[in-house]
């Protein structure tokens, strides 16, 4: 008789640990006509010493996202894969943000080892052979962590840090200092090409992986030229992704907040009610009466917000859109020789 199994296992032993591995790094670009020269610059001959070391095999590449630039960052980039075997490009329809980028990035790139960064040259460079150091040790993941911030500002230093403890009470479990430079084996890869979230926040989703991971420190330097790419409107967005695809704690707030008020009115209707029946006072005049009304209203709408952002999100997920449209490829990777 055949057996009816519910589920399947899918589980794959993981590749027999090669001590070169091909290694793709993975940039997500948007308007960085400014730095790419420079960055092309260093990675090349960043690859060329890990081969020539035998740290990195031959086929190693860099790969750039453009996210829908309006710059020349797209024609710079076919140029540098018309003329250089290690650098190809991936185009996107239009600009779908940072995280979408990489992880189209991420999803497209071949290669055993993966390293996604920036491509304004603040993810110190000289800390990828150590994330591949950590990697042979049997590492799947390893997180870049900056070990000072001081290339940025004050207040981004101060919101930084304040987001990541917030984070971090609430439950969600992110690195402290992390962005998006990490290494990921191809079988941390492959699961991960398994959450379909549309809402991406990506240094959340990665821990979630498990698997044996590393943590490498580097000094995160100044943008090297241009500006950032990453207005306070877009961080607002991305903090607020971070919190809501991981949490559902807001809502859970706003039930005690709800509670709360409910009992303190409760012992109000109480107080006045002690009033009227023991004493002769008068009732307190409107003030007892506005006031909370407005507090409660305002609560309301607050409360109302946050669900509506909750059910936002469930809206947006069930249209299932896609993430991101690929216009055109360039590099040997891709057998496409230029735009
Ligand atoms: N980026 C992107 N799409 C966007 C915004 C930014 O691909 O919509 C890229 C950008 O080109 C850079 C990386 O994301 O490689 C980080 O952006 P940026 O350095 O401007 O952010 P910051 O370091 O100022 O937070
Ligand atoms: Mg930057």
């Amino acid at each position: 008789m055949e057996l009816l199994h519910p589920w399947r296992l899918d589980f794959q032993q993981p590749a027999p640990l090669r001590s070169t591995p091909v290694v793709s790094l993975v940039l997500p670009c948007f308007n960085e006509q400014e730095v790419l020269p420079e960055t092309t610059r260093r990675l090349v001959a960043l690859l060329a010493r890990l081969e020539a070391e035998g740290v990195a095999a031959p086929g190693s590449a860099i790969y750039y996202v453009d996210d829908g630039s309006s710059d020349a960052t797209w024609r710079l980039v076919a140029d540098y894969a018309a003329t250089l075997p290690a650098v190809c490009g991936i185009k996107l329809s239009r600009n779908r943000g940072h995280q979408n980028a990489l992880l189209c990035g991420l999803m497209t790139a071949p290669g055993d080892v993966l390293v996604s960064l920036d491509a304004d040259l603040q993810d110190d460079v000289e800390a990828i052979p150590k994330m591949l150091a950590a990697w042979r040790d049997g590492n799947e993941i390893v997180y870049a962590v900056r070990s000072r911030r001081d290339a940025d500002g004050f207040l981004k230093r101060v919101t930084a840090e304040g987001y990541y403890r917030l984070l971090a009470c609430l439950g969600v479990q992110v690195l402290f200092n992390h962005a998006d430079f990490r290494l990921m084996s191809r079988r941390a890869i492959e699961s991960l090409r398994a959450y379909e979230e549309t809402h991406l926040f990506l240094r959340g989703l990665v821990p979630q992986l498990g698997y044996r991971t590393a943590v490498v420190e580097f000094a995160r330097a100044a943008r090297f030229a241009g500006t950032s790419k990453y207005p306070l409107r877009k961080m607002l967005a991305l903090a607020w992704q971070g919190i809501t695809s991981f949490t559902a704690y807001p809502l859970r707030l706003i039930t005690g907040v709800g509670a709360l008020v409910s009992l303190a009115s409760l012992l109000m209707s109480a107080w006045a009610l002690g009033i009227r029946l023991f004493t002769d006072h008068a009732m307190p005049g409107w003030a007892s009466v506005v006031i909370p009304m407005y507090l409660l209203g305002g609560i309301q709408l607050l409360s109302l917000g946050v669900i509506g952002e909750y059910l936002a999100k469930v809206y947006e997920s069930t249209k299932k859109r896609p993430r991101f449209h690929v216009e055109a490829v360039v590099g040997q990777a891709f057998g496409a020789e230029g735009a």
